[in-house]
């Protein structure tokens, strides 16, 4: 993996062209569900294919009586090599040598070209992606794009080389070419194979849906069609049908509708053959967890907008499915070693989620799949230390960030960043890395007390970082509180969300951590809880419930999801009650992963406070990852790298000279950043610019 991914990394017109498609991707997709109520649309196919995977083998059993009364034919296989098998069979009964395809992501997942190249049979596919990859011998890197990864230069020198004349790099020009070659091949066939994105069982119908009309032509004109369909592309009915052609062509390529959508019912020519796939589905379907990945429509709106995919695309996942989707559907599908080290790729931004057409909870999944590994072969001996040495134990691990925060004078330079020993850290080479600070936010704490009733009280979660290391976050948010009449108690109880154990597969530790955290904040009463950390608010609200559910704590740990709220919102909601003396600095604002992707419009809350205060508020226009995403920088340094240059660059081109965010994990990873390239550049909590334009009650 590591070779693959270094591959990917050493590439710049990998990275530009991901780059330049994912940024228009996005805007062709708002503009196709212009209009439309996405979350209604997602409902339904949810609601679609949660029936269609309940009602699994009624369907095919219908699918199969319904297709064989128009002509067709019916075959079940149970894995790769009896749907080779069946495939190879067919062809031979026919007489078959010449075979065209039509894009079929299944085809490759079954490995087809190889199994019919070896017993002799020519084989070209009829997509002009597709066919570009069987060219160049490379795998697809995109679900829907497969050769995104290459560009018109390369593709050019590709055709002259294999067909033998000189091509120049003129898309319209190699379009030509190509069209004349796949008609060709077209035309020659004896076999046409294709995948099918819908196969509908009261009417026997397959529908397939492509931009090139290759689809079409691949089904009527050679004698035989064969068809390999996932049975996860199952569904009842035409109504199901129609739900799930709204939401596809949007996703998949940004348009309202494909150009081309065919309906096949029977043997266009002589024979159809339908081969009806399970290959690791039925697991998937029997599994509370994984069973909602077979919703997945293949359209690869995740790929397109996740920050990972868009610095390595999808072959350094070699996987045939690739991305965060890719990761979970290998372990059930390919290789279940191989995919608990894909689960090391995601960042856990949550990006993927937020436009899945079928509300697959992706990075939940990977962090299961991250969790199968650890399961089985135990954790890494440095997760082990990490995991089960330190952060299980909170008062061992709040010990040793005390012990961290005394020696962090020594170890630090005059900016509070490691100096001694950074040389031995993966991530320090691009980013410098924070020392603890002297004094905890918690320690801070003692001797007063915290139950001086000043005014309303709200709880505080402070999470890690604003705890240990930024101390100076919470002691803001804590004058911000004041000052909008509430008083802030903090459990010393708390540690750990339990996200980063999660994220690395040990659930047994996030389980723990958050039933430690739910007993030490239901002590203190029903007020609500306010967080200064994204990532903990996504714990507390979505991992604690579904970590605890069936145990005693279930019911408290929603009680306490449904009262936490980020500091951002908390202060907008009450920004009448804030009094600033006006800031007038020039300030941008980075999006926190999680903040964006919870979709609560805390981002927006935070933009909104810091006019208020009379910054100047600059935008960066596209609003990337940052790459911290906790320990993924520093299991992957080179892609965190990658896309924390890529936001650097970013933000020092708003011409301001320091960022607001509301995680202090990006307030980290940008600090450190910028530290490295030896800018004077500040990155700070939003709360921390707020609390020094704020103009106390008293004064
Ligand atoms: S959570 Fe982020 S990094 Fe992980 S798969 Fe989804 S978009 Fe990619
Ligand atoms: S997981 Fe969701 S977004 Fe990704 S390919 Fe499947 S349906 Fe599309």
């Amino acid at each position: 993996l590591k070779r693959r991914v270094d591959d990917a990394l050493g590439s710049p017109v990998l990275r530009h062209a991901l780059a330049d498609f994912s940024a228009r991707y996005v805007k062709m997709r708002k503009a196709a569900f212009g209009g439309l109520d996405f979350e209604a649309i997602r409902d339904e196919v949810v609601a679609v294919k949660e029936r269609a995977i309940s009602e699994r083998e009624r369907l095919q059993r219908e699918f199969a009586e319904k297709l064989e009364a128009k002509g067709g034919r019916v075959h079940r296989a149970d894995d790769s090599a009896e749907a080779n098998q069946i495939i190879r069979g067919i062809l031979e009964e026919h007489g078959a040598r010449k075979v065209v395809k039509s894009k079929s992501i299944t085809s490759e997942e079954i490995r087809l070209n190889k199994a019919l190249e070896g017993a002799g049979l020519e084989v070209t596919e009829t997509d002009l992606g597709e066919w570009i990859v069987q060219l160049a011998g490379h795998s697809p890197s995109h679900m829907v794009i497969p050769a995104i990864h290459m560009d018109r230069n390369q593709i050019a020198a590709l055709f002259s080389e294999k067909l033998g004349e000189e091509v120049p790099p003129d898309i319209g020009g190699m379009v030509k070419l190509a069209r004349r070659h796949l008609r060709r091949a077209l035309t020659e066939a004896d076999a046409g194979i294709t995948g099918a994105n819908i196969a509908v069982a009261a009417a026997g119908t397959l529908i397939i849906v492509t931009n090139e009309g290759n689809g079409g032509l691949a089904t009527s004109l050679p004698r035989i069609h064969i068809a390999l369909v996932g049975t996860d592309k199952l569904l009842p009915d035409w109504p199901s049908a129609m739900s799930i052609l709204r939401a596809l062509p949007p996703s998949a390529t940004g348009q309202r509708m494909s150009s081309y959508v065919s309906f096949l019912t029977g043997p266009a020519l002589e024979k159809q053959h339908v081969i009806l796939l399970d290959n690791g589905r039925r697991r998937m379907a029997e599994s509370p967890d994984f069973r909602q990945a077979l919703r997945c429509l293949r359209c690869g709106a995740c790929l397109n907008v996740c920050p990972v995919y868009r610095i390595i695309g999808g072959q350094a996942f070699s996987h045939v499915y690739m991305g965060g989707i890719g990761t979970i559907l290998t372990a059930f599908i390919h290789d279940r070693d191989a995919a608990c080290e894909l689960a090391k790729l995601c960042s856990g931004c949550r990006a993927c989620a937020t436009v899945c057409p079928a509300g697959i909870d992706i990075p939940f999944l990977i962090e299961k799949v991250a969790g199968l590994a650890a399961e089985e072969n135990g954790l890494g001996p440095i997760e082990w230390l990490l995991l089960r040495g330190v952060m299980s134990r909170r008062r061992a691990y709040h010990a040793l960030m005390t012990s961290l925060g005394k020696a962090g004078g020594i170890l630090a330079d005059k900016d509070g960043m490691l100096k001694i020993g950074a040389g031995a850290l993966p991530s320090a080479d691009f980013r410098a890395i924070p020392v603890v600070a002297r004094e905890s936010y918690r320690s801070s704490l003692s001797g007063r007390d915290a139950r001086e009733e000043k005014g309303e009280r709200i709880i505080f979660f402070t999470g890690c970082l604003a705890d240990f290391v930024y101390p100076e976050t919470a002691r803001a948010a804590e004058r911000l509180l004041s000052s909008v009449g509430f008083e802030t108690a903090m459990p010393t109880g708390q540690g750990c969300c339990g996200l980063p154990a999660h994220h690395l597969g040990d659930a047994g530790t996030a389980r723990r951590q958050a039933a430690e955290a739910v007993k030490s904040l239901s002590a203190e009463g029903a007020e609500p809880i306010v967080t200064v950390c994204p990532t903990c608010l996504h714990a507390i609200r979505s991992l604690w419930p579904e970590l605890l559910a069936g145990t005693e704590l279930e019911s408290e740990a929603r009680r306490i999801a449904a009262r936490a709220v980020g500091i951002s919102s908390f202060l907008i909601a009450r920004a009448d009650k804030l009094r600033f003396a006006p800031a007038k600095q020039k300030i941008t604002y980075h999006d926190s992963c999680h903040v964006k992707n919870m979709g609560e419009g805390e981002e927006l809350a935070a933009r909104r406070l810091l006019t208020i205060a009379g910054y100047e508020l600059v935008e960066t226009g596209e609003n990337s990852c940052c790459g911290f995403g906790g320990t993924f920088s520093v299991n992957q340094p080179g892609i965190s790298e990658k896309m924390l240059s890529a936001r650097l660059d970013s933000l020092s081109g708003t011409g301001a000279s320091c960022a607001a965010t509301d995680c202090p994990g990006c307030v980290l990873q940008i600090r450190g950043g910028m530290a490295r390239r030896s800018v004077r550049f500040l990155a700070r909590h939003t709360v921390e610019y707020l609390a020094e334009a704020l103009v106390d009650s008293d004064d």
